[in-house]
């Protein structure tokens, strides 16, 4: 296990330590849980004052003509630099769920002889359900849902759209997303990616596979805030064909020409439903701009790095790693199997180390190289060995036994 006068070595060098320096963190905690909520980065109350303060408390309407109305475009296009889209390739806009659900209508209707859906079991949930109301929408269409090991050969030539989640949510495994891809092609339909704990967090390019559709988190690795909007991409190649099912006023090719007809707006902007949310795009701007400054090779070596040192930590300790050793092939967190991982969740986070549980069984931890460093993870290892060698937390996951059944 790494000591901690190692751990301060590699922190030392470390060609992101600057960053730390650029995000507001509570004294004392250690934050393992950058992939659920991002931090407050420095700039952004700032940010969120001169927006209300300044723009709409002095230039009121006046200010849709002075960055608000084309806020949705160029923060899109500052994504599309993470994920490798081009400029128009990419919308920051709605939820994540909002925006699966207007893709994946779309997609089945472009395809009227394909009507399935194939998607994951123990997908994130919201991309499950979202995919149950979408097929109700659309005539005769079907969701099937597989397990991983059977999606190969549900991929068939009735299948319209694959529905995918590059990063597991929970044991943080990766598909490999050009495979995958062309799988997806080779079978004559399409492919959604969610890229929700993915973008900002491992290297991505969506043209470079030669993906169709995705849809990502603008609160997680992006640093946007709390129910931040999210980004949506459409390939340029589908731009035209494809049309958004809920075609509201602000995707419209003229929306102050007040027609009762609706026509999409010819590029990614027909995306849009109704207006933006000003305020939460500015929040998002300013973590996507502090995100653009760093090298995506550099946070995915120092992710690697650190996760190592954490696996190193639950091997001494005897925890059920659940992620692949492969950094290839998995994203930026960590999942321990632990049967009583809510309890030793909470114990931790009263002990200042912040991650996760996820249902039924794993212990999240994320890692956030911006933010986090190899002094914070060590120390974190010392903390999870302490929790579980101490009586309190024998007492502990009794009582929440005793609550459970
Ligand atoms: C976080 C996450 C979402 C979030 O969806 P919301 O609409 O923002 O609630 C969706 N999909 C995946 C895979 C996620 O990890």
């Amino acid at each position: 296990m790494m000591t901690l006068d190692e751990a301060r070595a590699r922190d030392a060098a470390d060609p992101l330590r600057a960053f730390r320096a650029r995000f507001t963190l509570p004294e004392g905690v250690i934050y393992l849980d950058g992939n659920s909520l991002g931090p407050l980065p420095v700039s952004t109350p700032a940010v969120l004052a001169e927006m209300a303060g300044q723009q709409w408390g002095t230039r009121l309407i006046r200010g849709w003509n002075e960055g608000w109305f084309d806020a949705p475009t160029r923060i899109g296009d500052k994504i599309a630099r993470l994920v490798g889209a081009a400029p128009g390739e990419v919308l920051a806009c709605d939820s994540t769920s909002a925006n699966l659900y207007k893709l994946v209508v779309a997609a089945l209707r472009l395809a009227p002889g394909r009507r399935v859906v194939v998607s994951e079991a123990g997908n994130f949930p919201t991309d499950l359900h979202i995919a149950e109301g979408a097929v109700q929408a659309v005539p005769g269409a079907e969701l099937r849902v597989v397990p991983r090991r059977q999606l190969a050969e549900a991929i068939t030539d009735e299948t319209a759209l694959v529905l995918l989640t590059h990063v597991h949510y929970q044991t943080a495994e990766r598909f490999d997303m050009a495979a995958w891809t062309a799988r997806a092609h080779a079978a004559g339909a399409l492919i959604l990616w969610d890229l929700s704990h993915s973008a900002g967090a491992v290297p991505i390019d969506l043209n470079g596979c030669g993906a169709d559709l995705a849809v990502g988190c603008g609160y997680k690795y992006l640093n946007g805030g709390p129910g931040a909007p999210a980004w949506l991409f459409v390939a340029a190649r589908h731009q035209a064909a494809l049309t958004n099912p809920v075609s509201g006023w602000m995707g419209h090719a003229a929306p102050f020409a007040f027609e009762d007809g609706y026509a999409p707006a010819p590029g990614i902007r027909r995306w849009l439903s109704g207006t933006p949310p000003i305020l939460g795009l500015a929040a998002l701007e300013a973590g996507v701009d502090l995100l653009l400054q760093a090298d995506m090779a550099a946070i995915a070596a120092k992710s690697a790095a650190l996760f190592d040192v954490l696996a190193d930590i639950g091997d001494a300790l005897g925890l059920d790693c659940a992620s692949p050793r492969d950094a290839a092939l998995r994203g930026s967190h960590i999942g321990f199997r632990h049967e009583d991982a809510y309890a030793l969740c909470q114990a931790l986070i009263e002990r200042q180390v912040i991650g996760d549980f996820r249902t039924p069984d794993i212990l999240r931890l994320g890692i956030t190289p911006l933010y986090l460093g190899f002094e914070d993870v060590v120390r974190a290892g010392h903390i999870i060995a302490d929790v579980l060698a101490s009586g309190a937390w024998r007492a502990r996951r009794f009582a929440v036994r005793q609550a459970v059944t």
